[in-house]
């Protein structure tokens, strides 16, 4: 294995295990070993194909591991950052609902939410 193609694995295992939305400084100081301007290009490969979507928290742009997902859409917590992936009945008819207003939404979009985990604790 290449040291590039090691590199990756370590940034894109450490997001994957997660389960939840980092931002790139979370992840360089998750795998130090891997400098932080090489977190970033991986990050930038890994969202063009595909295996990595965005999101944002505020000013802070967060990645998400959604791998070989295919056929359903994902939500993120604005709060946790945790990952949801969206049962493919619920992605379908989010997509109707968007197909009404004249919209079609990008296979790499990951809707800003509160997970229901955040909201029990806001009572
Ligand atoms: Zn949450
Ligand atoms: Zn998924």
């Amino acid at each position: 294995m290449s040291y590039d193609t090691h590199q990756k694995r370590l940034v894109l295992d450490c997001l994957a295990d997660s389960g939840r939305a980092m931002s790139a400084s979370e992840i360089a100081s998750a795998v130090p070993q891997v400098g932080s301007s090489s977190v970033y290009r991986i990050l930038s490969q890994a969202l063009e194909e595909g295996i990595v979507a965005s999101s944002r928290n505020g000013r802070v742009r967060l990645f998400s591991y959604v791998g070989r997902c295919h056929h359903h859409l994902h939500a993120s917590c604005m709060r946790c950052g945790a990952l949801v992936h969206m049962d493919e009945d619920s992605s379908r008819r989010m997509e109707r609902l968007l197909e009404g207003q004249g919209l079609s939404i990008a296979e790499d979009a990951v809707i800003p939410c509160i997970c229901s985990e955040c909201r029990r604790k806001d009572g």
